[in-house]
């Protein structure tokens, strides 16, 4: 591992981030000062997962080498897997993939966990299988596996097609398949399941409301909303959570009364550390006169998501990929979440002699090598050299 590790830091380590972190997380050359959240970029289960993807190669160096999806969402550490000979299956051919492994083959779980389905379907095939799903995602299964076994419904708040929450969700069925569980995602649906707690409604549009793949086989509103415990998936927007939480507990208490709600709704904040870290060092970072934000990540990676949805409440935020997302000082190539779809910007904030400051920060995928691309890069454009940043750090 300590080998292993040793590679990890030369491909996603930047010397320029550290120093930067070192002096307060803020950087001034000429009129530009670029910003950094005190908190950004890998988190621990990343650092962990990428470990021992990296090992899983070199110690099973004469074997295929599989993994489910991506190994976290960041384009970049996924590309380096692949180049040292990792086969990623894409989530569409699971299935087939794994009909096709034996017992020489290796199977590496990713950071957001796998289904308890295909999990059954990789040990029937005999594949060695390196787990790296966190142990934050895992508290989550154990609680949703616990609401199973006591009679309560899980309600996830989460994304259905997000991997950590079809893994959750296939953990809420419980060990013996008999459990419930419902995904919600936006306010919106938490209310309409709330006036269904409260009052009951059309079975039939509440079934055409939420997709399949948003409910467990057989999800009867009219009997699987009486007794509900409440899980997240670990990376929402905390606050949204919260008020998640609060609503559906609300209805409870107004369907069954104080003193037999409180024995039918459970809850457990399942959004973990690194990504409450990240928030609130947004929120830290806000604090400060800023006159863009730049978000840095995978655009589907959800911690990060929720770090520009923070940012664009207060002022212009840029979710980019890249650093190369940055092509000039005016035109920023980024991606626009209510469209759902990368597109083209142009903004003045960057522009012009006069001073600015940016603000920096990345989601817990995103590698710090990107971080530093991203600083240079800024700098470069107001026709600061990486000479002339290296020699303020020093
Ligand atoms: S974001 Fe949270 S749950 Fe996901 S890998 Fe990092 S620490 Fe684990």
């Amino acid at each position: 591992m300590e080998r292993v590790q040793a590679e990890v830091e030369t491909h996603y380590r930047s010397v320029i981030v550290e120093k930067i972190r070192a002096r307060g997380h803020t950087v001034t050359v000429g009129g530009t000062t670029v910003r950094l959240a005190r908190d950004f970029g890998f988190c621990y289960g990343v650092e962990r997962a990428i470990d021992l993807a990296y090992a899983a190669r070199k110690v099973f160096s004469d074997r295929r080498v599989y993994l489910l999806g991506e190994i976290i969402h960041n384009q970049e550490v996924n590309r380096q897997l692949t180049e040292m000979g990792v086969i990623s299956v894409p989530i569409s051919e699971h299935e087939e993939t794994i009909a096709t492994l034996t017992n020489e083959d290796v199977v590496i779980v990713p950071a957001f966990g796998a289904e308890t389905r295909l999990m059954k379907l990789i040990s029937e095939r005999g594949c060695m299988v390196v787990d790296t799903t966190c142990g934050d995602v895992m508290s989550v299964w154990k609680r949703v596996r616990q609401y199973a076994k006591t009679g309560f419904t899980s309600i996830i708040h989460g994304k259905a097609s997000h991997e950590e929450t079809r893994a959750t969700s296939s953990r809420a069925m419980g060990d013996d398949g008999m459990g419930n569980y419902l995904v919600v995602l936006t306010l919106a649906d938490v209310d309409y399941v709330c006036d269904y707690i409260r009052t009951g409604g059309d079975r039939e549009a509440f079934l055409q409301r939420f997709p399949t793949s948003a409910r467990s086989v057989g999800f009867d509103p009219d009997l699987h909303l009486t007794r509900v415990g409440v899980a997240n998936q670990t990376t929402m927007l905390k606050s949204e959570t919260e008020e998640v939480q609060r609503r559906l507990q609300q209805a409870v208490l107004d369907r069954h009364g104080p003193e037999e709600g409180v024995k039918n709704f459970q809850v457990f904040d399942t959004i973990c550390g690194a990504t409450q870290e990240r928030q609130d060092s947004l929120f830290g970072l806000l604090r400060q006169p800023l006159d863009v934000l730049l978000v840095v990540g995978g655009y589907n990676s959800s911690n990060t998501t929720h770090l520009v949805e923070i940012g664009e409440q207060q002022l212009p935020t840029f979710f980019i990929r890249t650093a190369e997302c940055l092509k000039s000082l005016e035109q920023i190539v980024h991606f626009d979440l209510h469209l759902k779809a990368e597109k083209e910007s142009y903004s003045s904030k960057l522009a012009g002699e006069g001073a600015v400051t940016i603000g920096i920060t990345a989601g817990a995928s995103c590698p710090n090598n990107l971080i530093e691309d991203t600083v240079l890069r800024v700098f470069g454009l107001r026709g600061i050299d990486e000479a002339a940043v290296r020699a303020e750090l020093n």
